[in-house]
């Protein structure tokens, strides 16, 4: 049955003169209605963020951490309607929807931890000649309103990794969510407004970037952007924010490394899940697998086996591994893709079309470096395999990219691991593990076109306060 959902600003449930339809990506149905923001709508949330912020700033740590506490309690409390709501809007498998609802309560749960943590340093003074009996130290401070702009790929868990650090740290939030998939900040309005969370502190405005994005981003009240999405728009988002504190979190084409002495069935299992999960439209989703030629017909034979296994269709089957990608254009976009690499000379060892509204989990053999699957984000199930014979030329190949988010490699030689530490561009490197590993308290983010900042609830809350510096003249 459809539901018309209203959104939270100011704390009070709004509708606005405007609605928006959202749509099941699997059957293409609509299951809601959200009220759309326009741009005096969203600067009155703005201003509704700014007010709260003249009190929320103060807010004890104990009672922040109560409110994040709680709002963690409630997300599990109603993570099956959570995850199908996500399931739903993102398409997502049913099992990994759940997942992201489960790992939204840790990182809510993590932030109330954090919120209780904000202590500053004591600083040498005296190291200088000049700093003699000074007593210096520094505390973090709350910026102010943090403007969240978030995508569609996680609409749960993404928004969790802005909102929950931003909350325990002291700040205010007007969130812009993607589109496509606005109901999970919906329902997480809800938790929060029924943890406690007082009135203006999160407000919620849905709408497109052109009009919503922009008034967020160009607003001199919001003191910080933080940003996770395509290259594209947050290029755009730095050129317009003017001299305000802005994080983005956005793409990759993420590589694995098999060498000869990995365990290759595990490898390879892992590396299914890694390049299909949510049709791979994960920022971290394994694009690039770089294996040893001496072992790149068994490691194939087991993942090719290993993806001819996987279930696609409908997400909300709970056996389901793959369902639809976010939209049509996307679908085309990665088949055309596709289509491209083939008449480049790649082969399709699986998928490499449609089937309804899912792309089916596509393997490619025989690529080259310059082609579009292997050098720019797909974003879709598509994945290729190629075969190496050089480990340091391949490290090379792995940072020959614009992206640097994370990167994995599987060997059992430790040396040949901490080289590739050593070596890669990126933000994070998996040992014996797919780029695709995250969990939600660790630091996050990338290198090059991948970003900057990061995430992972101490570091979103380091970029989401401002250093004040105390120092006592004592002489
Ligand atoms: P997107 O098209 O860049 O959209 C992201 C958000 O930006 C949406 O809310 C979108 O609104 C909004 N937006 C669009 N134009 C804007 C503008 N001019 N000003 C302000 N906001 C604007 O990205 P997406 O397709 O949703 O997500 C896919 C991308 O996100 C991929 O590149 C992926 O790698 C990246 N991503 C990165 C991470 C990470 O942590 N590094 C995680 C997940 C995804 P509308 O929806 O209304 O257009």
């Amino acid at each position: 049955m459809k539901r018309d959902y209203k959104t939270l600003i100011g704390g009070e449930w709004l509708t606005t003169g405007q609605t928006m339809d959202v749509v099941n990506k699997y059957s293409g149905e609509v299951f809601a209605t959200v009220p759309l923001a326009d741009k005096e709508l969203t600067v009155r949330a703005i201003d509704c963020a700014a007010r709260a912020f003249t009190t929320f700033r103060k807010a004890p740590a104990h009672q922040r951490a109560k409110v994040l506490e709680k709002a963690s309690e409630l997300l599990l409390v109603r993570a099956e309607e959570i995850a199908r709501t996500i399931a739903l809007e993102a398409g997502k498998a049913w099992k990994f929807a759940l997942n992201e609802v489960q790992r939204s309560a840790e990182t809510f749960k993590f932030a109330a931890e954090e919120a209780k943590r904000g202590h500053g340093e004591m600083l040498p003074m005296d190291a200088s000649r000049f700093g003699e009996n000074r007593l210096g130290y520094f505390i973090r401070e709350p910026i102010g309103v943090i403007g969240a702009i978030t995508p569609f790929n996680f609409p749960l868990n993404l928004v969790a990794h802005k909102v929950a650090p931003a909350i325990a740290a002291g700040n205010t939030v007007v969130l812009k969510p993607a589109s496509s998939t606005p109901v999970s900040a919906i329902l997480l309005a809800e938790v929060l407004d029924e943890a406690g969370l007082p009135p203006g502190v999160f407000n919620v405005t849905i709408g497109s970037g052109a009009t919503v994005g922009d008034t967020i981003v160009t607003h001199p009240d919001c003191r910080k952007i933080t940003f996770t999405g395509s290259v594209a728009v947050g290029g755009e988002i730095i050129k317009k924010a003017g001299i305000k504190k802005v994080t983005l979190e956005l793409g990759n084409n993420s590589a694995t490394i098999i060498e000869a002495d990995a365990d290759l069935a595990k490898a390879a299992a892992r590396c299914v899940v890694s390049a299909f999960a949510n049709s791979g439209q994960v920022c971290i989703s394994l694009q690039r697998i770089y294996v040893n030629q001496r072992v790149i017909e068994k490691f194939t034979e087991i993942f090719l086996d290993k993806v001819t296994a996987l279930k696609v269709g409908d997400p909300l089957d709970r056996d389901c591994d793959v369902g639809p990608m976010i939209d049509a254009r996307e679908r085309e976009r990665i088949d055309a893709w596709v289509k491209e690499a083939v008449a480049q000379g790649a082969t399709i060892a699986a998928g490499g079309r449609a089937e309804g509204r899912v792309y089916l989990p596509t393997v490619l053999m025989g690529v080259t470096e310059d082609m579009k699957v292997m050098c720019l984000e797909a974003f879709g199930p598509v994945v290729s395999i190629v075969a190496y014979d050089d480990f340091a030329e391949t490290l090379a190949r792995v940072n020959d990219s614009d992206f640097g988010l994370q990167a994995g490699i599987y060997t059992s030689d430790i040396n040949k691991a901490l080289t590739a530490v050593e070596e890669l561009n990126v933000g994070g490197v998996m040992i014996n593990d797919t780029p695709t590993f995250r969990v939600d308290q660790m630091p996050y983010g990338g290198n090059k076109l991948s970003g900057l900042g990061r995430e992972g609830v101490r570091f979103a809350m380091e970029e989401m306060t401002n250093i004040k510096v105390v120092v006592i003249n004592r002489n």
